[in-house]
């Protein structure tokens, strides 16, 4: 087991754990978990919920067949919420609090600052805030689509230092150990590579199908912003006995040392870019290897529509090397392309920033695992 430490987690609850049977709510996981956050808050930590079921809970309301449109799905949702936030508020002696957020909502650098301000006021206030995706209005590839990543943008908005993903099997193992009895449930994980991936996604692995891909990108999210993860068993009641005590039964993703500031996160991991700006090889030294911003000088094209403030993806021979967000729009990048800074103020007849992309704004993306990003 790895000892762990932390003051501020999002806590992240599987269907399976909000209704086991796969209708209706149960408080059967849900009493040990809500113990365990009662607990935490008395010795003074902040605990954001992101608990998914909304669907779950909603099942035998509605006629459905065996496979659910997305329309009934969103009517499921909308009734199963209120169940399963009654079934919450049941179990504890404070007050609890709704959000519901889209990835637009994540997307839009000021409504994301919205959303940070609330569950900054409703923990200073004592209230357990509970998340869940807005599934009645969000369809398709507005969508976050799971409650991991959600989870993993909620403990980037709030800054905090944990992630506790609590699911129905004990972790991250090296195969699948129902039918391999050598298969090793990996305590701690330094970084999310490749063979970290493909033990998720593998053939053989069936705790790895349908869940664990999207436990490792919330996870890398997450170490990538200095947040730790840790994927445990909450079916089990020894589980939060262990996580009082400060120690992981499951699969700690360490956090890697980021000197990455709130916004830059933000970036990197919630933004969705609008465009692309194409540079030449002395820009892409000096904003790899110098740190530098971004000036219209070393910009060769400009791809896609977009306004200032918009977030677009900087790339350099056909690779992506970071993220950033604009300070003009492209059409007056495509005027200003090529050119010193100082001509900026003559070409447009303003010069709102003598960096096209400051290096405030700007996030450096490493090539990382393939399929968890
Ligand atoms: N938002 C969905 C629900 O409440 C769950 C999504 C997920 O579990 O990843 O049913």
């Amino acid at each position: 087991m790895t000892a762990f430490n932390w003051q501020t987690a999002v806590i992240k609850i599987g269907s399976a754990l909000v209704s086991p049977d796969g209708t209706g709510t149960s408080d059967k996981f849900l009493s040990n978990i809500a113990h365990f956050i009662t607990e935490c808050r008395r010795q003074g930590k902040d605990i954001v919920l992101v608990s998914s079921g909304s669907v779950a809970a909603a099942r035998g309301e509605i006629r459905t067949g065996q496979k659910v449109s997305p329309g009934k799905k969103a009517a499921m949702a909308a009734i199963g919420q209120t169940k399963m936030m009654a079934t919450w508020s049941s179990l504890f002696d404070f007050t609890c609090a709704q959000l519901l957020l889209t990835v637009e909502d994540l997307n839009d650098r000021r409504r994301f600052v919205n959303i940070k301000n609330t569950i900054e006021q409703l923990l200073d206030h004592n209230v357990l805030p509970i998340v869940n995706e807005n599934d009645t209005v969000a369809i398709d590839q507005s969508k976050v689509g799971d409650n991991d990543n959600l989870a993993a943008h909620t403990a980037i908005a709030v800054q905090a230092d944990c992630l506790i993903i609590c699911t129905d099997v004990d972790g991250l193992y090296t195969g699948n150990p129902r039918l391999d009895p050598s298969a090793k449930l990996l305590s701690s994980v330094d970084t999310i590579d490749d063979n970290i991936v493909r033990l998720a996604g593998g053939a053989g692995s069936s705790v790895g199908t349908g869940g664990m891909i999207t436990k490792l990108q919330a996870a890398q999210k997450c170490a990538q912003s200095g947040i730790q993860t840790l994927l445990v068993n909450g079916t089990k009641t020894e589980t939060f006995t262990k996580l009082v005590s400060g120690n992981c039964p499951g699969t700690l993703f360490l956090a890697k040392d980021e000197d990455s500031t709130a916004r830059q996160d933000w970036i990197k991991h919630t933004s969705n870019p609008k465009g692309e700006l194409v540079i030449d090889h002395g820009a892409y030294l000096a904003v790899t290897e110098r740190g530098a911003s971004l000036l219209s000088a070393g910009i060769t094209q400009v791809v896609g529509k977009f306004v200032a403030n918009d977030a677009v993806l900087v790339t350099h021979e056909g690779k992506v090397i970071g993220k950033g967000l604009a300070a003009y729009s492209s059409a007056e990048i495509q005027q200003i392309k090529g050119v010193k800074s100082a001509q900026i103020q003559d070409i447009l007849g303003y010069s709102d920033s003598a960096e096209v992309l400051h290096r405030d704004d700007f996030v450096l993306i490493k090539p990382i695992a393939s399929k968890a990003h």
